[in-house]
């Protein structure tokens, strides 16, 4: 086509990137933080049991038994809480609905990178609050004039974890604006913030059953937070779509509620894994950032992230580097089973000693 039919824009948007998903046979696939261990085996008995006419139909719009199980799971009021296509898209109604205010929103300088790329989308000033030298949230520095603050916790990509009494330090000393905490992987390790939405009427939490739940693949997410917040994020989402929930999702996802040994089985498994390879990474001579997720970052001393990973590459294993300067040393490693940790260990052998 010899002319642009864009709208202007749209050429200055700087989409987001994720990580690969190639198709090659008996990859040992590290670099996109998704569970290693499949759903339960409830939500495929449940999302088989949905299939047929009844797909005729559209959804229920509102996902009331998805979000009743939720509500029921982390013991809140239904009214608190909103469901979407992945939580991707629930930050999305958040910045939307939630961060446009004519002022900067702050979030840290090493983060998800999906926040600058929805900054751009929603032309939101954003503004990065460097970490502390070891890769901390220091809450003070957020104490700033600004239209939101919104982190992850733990962080990614450093798996950091900032305790809920530093987040409700932050709460008390910025009222007028949203705090969103984004808790993707907070079950490999941490305690939900979703235990302050009673207190505090400016804090949204967002998390996924794409990691700790094991269903990437079904694209689910949900924020809890008080009434008000959610109302908007209604709003804006039945401005937008008003099925963003399949019924399918909706079927697996209330099956994963609804089977709470396996979920803490699989989370358990993962947190050991991560214990091991976080020795088995350090007896190589990495420096590995504390983690309380499902992937850690780390570095060799002589070695460059970009050669290790293109050498791992080489062994069928893929793991995720980012560019960004502080970061750029790093690797970042999703943990996977016991066995896939063996095999990259022993891949890191090969290329180190
Ligand atoms: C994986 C991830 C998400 C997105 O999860 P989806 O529900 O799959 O869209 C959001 N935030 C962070 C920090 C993540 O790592």
């Amino acid at each position: 086509m010899t002319r642009r039919l864009w709208s202007d824009f749209v050429s200055e948007l700087e989409p987001y990137v994720p990580g690969e998903q190639p198709r090659i046979d008996n990859l040992v696939k590290l670099n996109t933080n998704e569970n290693p261990y499949g759903p339960s085996p409830r939500v495929g008995e449940a999302i088989k049991a949905e299939l047929g006419d009844g797909l005729r139909l559209y959804p229920p719009p509102n996902a009331d038994r998805l979000k009743q199980a939720i509500a029921d799971y982390h013991n809140v009021d239904v009214k608190q809480v909103f469901v979407g296509n992945g939580s991707d898209e629930v930050l999305a109604h958040a910045f939307n609905g939630l961060f446009r205010h004519g002022k900067a929103l702050l979030f840290p300088d090493i983060t998800y990178s999906f926040y600058p790329v929805y900054c751009g989308l929603y032309e939101i000033e954003g503004r990065e609050i460097p970490l502390t030298d070891n890769f901390q949230i220091e809450v003070d520095d957020y104490l700033v004039p600004n239209g939101g603050i919104i982190f992850p916790n733990p962080n990614a990509p450093t798996g950091r974890l900032l305790s809920l009494d530093s987040i409700a330090s932050l709460l008390r000393r910025n009222r007028d604006s949203v705090v969103c905490v984004d808790e993707a992987y907070i079950d490999f390790g941490g305690d939900s913030a979703i235990a302050l939405v009673e207190e505090f009427d400016n804090l949204l939490v967002i998390q996924t059953l794409s990691k700790s739940r094991s269903l990437a693949g079904l694209r689910l997410g949900f924020a809890i937070g008080h009434p008000e917040l959610i109302e908007a994020l209604e709003r804006i989402k039945n401005s937008f779509n008003s099925y963003p929930v399949s019924r399918l999702a909706i079927a697996g996802g209330v099956a994963a509620y609804a089977d709470e040994d396996y979920f803490k089985q699989t989370c358990e498994a993962v947190i050991a894994s991560r214990v091991a390879l976080v020795k088995a990474l350090e007896t190589l001579g990495f420096e590995v950032i504390p983690s309380a997720a499902n992937f850690v970052l780390a570095r060799h001393p002589n070695h460059s992230g970009e050669s290790l990973m293109s050498a791992l590459r080489e062994r069928n294993i893929i793991v995720r580097h980012f560019g960004a300067k502080r970061i750029e040393k790093f690797l970042r490693i999703t943990v996977g089973t016991p066995q896939q940790m063996t095999f990259l260990r022993a891949a890191l052998e090969e290329i180190i000693l």
